[in-house]
């Protein structure tokens, strides 16, 4: 990892600033990328720079604007020469019956959840190619397996992410890259709180009875994943130790998917 390079999406919270910070602690340089107040986004960045002595640059890509995300990956090849790890990460959620879905929230579930992984990668291969080495890690969700109601535009967007890990995975099996998406049940970040109020809304029942009865119910272990579970994994997958592991969808979920 020391010395390495990663682009991490949707990485000013949750999920992807957890991988982006512990990606960092092993000597990997990150662009880290997502939305949020400058001040404190800049903060988070030179504290990763200062306590683990890697560059850490920020982008403020839009995931759903294409040319945003070309700039965002020719940054990182002009600053660190290539780009070896990309993890897809940004993703935003919407919670409402499929005939009470607003339409422009599916367009942009579709962009940010799914088309973004593709611009990223047709962008990162080529430069992987090169290296004969790259690590593609795609964070998908128990969703991108089995379905829940209300979610038809995060289903279908996690879904369609499986397939294209799938494909980029057979593209490039023979030139040293692996392409694997990581499926998690219930991490609680701020996405997950705010689908906590919206499934409020949508059930008519509490907050409370969201997280025990319609989250956790999903989940065996009756418990949220951990945030530093999902870091690990991502990191073994980016290690030389995962090389045969392409195309996989693995699953972090608390057993949810056995059943
Ligand atoms: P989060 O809301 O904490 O973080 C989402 C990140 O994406 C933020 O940095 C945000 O700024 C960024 N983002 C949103 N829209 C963007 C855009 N248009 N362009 C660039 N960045 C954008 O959410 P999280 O829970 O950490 O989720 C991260 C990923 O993990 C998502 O893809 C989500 O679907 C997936 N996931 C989460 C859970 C969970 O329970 N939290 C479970 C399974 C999968």
């Amino acid at each position: 990892m020391k010395g390495k390079s990663a682009i991490i999406t949707g990485s000013t919270s949750g999920i992807g600033l957890s991988i982006a910070r512990h990606f960092a602690s092993a000597g990997c340089n990150i662009i880290i990328n997502g939305f949020g107040e400058i001040s404190k986004i800049d903060t988070i960045r030179k504290n990763i720079e200062t306590e683990y002595k890697v560059t850490a640059l920020y982008s403020n890509a839009n995931m759903m604007n294409p040319d945003d995300i070309s700039l965002m990956v020719s940054e990182a090849k002009e600053q660190f020469g290539t780009v070896d790890i990309l993890v897809n990460n940004a993703g935003i959620q919407h919670v409402a019956p499929v005939d009470e879905f607003p339409p422009e929230k599916w367009d942009a579930i579709i962009a940010i959840n799914l088309s973004s992984a593709f611009h990223t990668i047709r962008a990162v291969v080529p430069m992987m190619r090169e290296k004969k080495w790259g690590r593609i890690i795609n964070i998908a969700s128990a969703h991108a397996l089995v379905a829940s109601p209300y979610k038809s535009a995060y289903v279908a967007a996690k879904h369609g992410m499986l397939g294209l890990t799938k494909v980029i995975a057979l593209e490039t099996a023979q030139q040293g890259i692996t392409c694997n998406a990581i499926c998690p049940g219930y991490v609680r970040t701020p996405l997950v709180e705010g689908q906590i109020g919206d499934q409020a809304k949508a059930r008519n029942i509490t907050e409370e009875e969201v997280v025990q009865d319609v989250l956790l119910a999903a989940q065996p272990t009756k418990k949220f994943v951990q945030l530093s579970e999902v870091c690990s994994l991502a990191f073994f997958l980016a290690s030389d130790s995962a090389a045969s592991i392409t195309g996989a969808a693995i699953s972090i979920d608390g057993g949810w998917t056995a059943q």
